[in-house]
């Protein structure tokens, strides 16, 4: 809830407030398997009639904590909840995880046991999987983006 009305969180940085509380969206529908959209006090009073996720015996529907009120009322906020509905983020984000997901056991299966070049030393070596330690200067890498880009996957692994 917290990523919801926030976008982000101390180790959680997306690249818009949109994503963020995207993200947080998603994350809730995992919990609960529910989904009241981008509607703050619909989520409020769910978690707090069932109790779930981390919410407290305290928080009760229909009184909503000073979070979702402040979120509600600011226009960024706002503003970034409508852009998110309106471009139907949340479908490309669970289509993103997808390819992600798709792309890491293809490179899991296409490496495994296949000779890669250290990006460091050029030393070549076996490993059991796209993950692996070069046995001559213990560069840790991944042979499908040795470079370390974390939007690999994009570009068709
Ligand atoms: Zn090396």
């Amino acid at each position: 809830m917290h990523l919801m009305t926030r976008g982000s969180l101390p180790m959680l940085r997306y690249s818009s407030l949109s994503e963020g509380i995207t993200r947080g969206r998603q994350r809730l529908i995992a919990i609960t398997r529910q989904d009241f959209g981008f509607d703050l006090k619909a989520w409020h009073d769910h978690l707090a009639l069932t109790k779930s996720y981390n919410y407290r015996s305290m928080q009760r529907p229909g009184t909503y904590p000073q979070s979702i009120l402040d979120a509600l009322d600011d226009p960024e906020w706002v503003a970034a909840a409508e852009l998110a509905e309106r471009s139907q983020l949340l479908a490309k984000l669970v289509a993103d995880d997808d390819r992600e997901r798709n792309a890491i056991t293809t490179a899991e299966r296409r490496w495994a046991g296949r000779e890669r070049p250290c990006p460091k030393c050029s030393h070549t070596f076996r490993s059991a999987g796209d993950r692996g330690q070069c046995p001559s200067c213990n560069n840790v890498f991944f042979a499908s983006h040795p470079d370390g880009d974390h939007n690999w996957w994009q570009n068709g692994g």
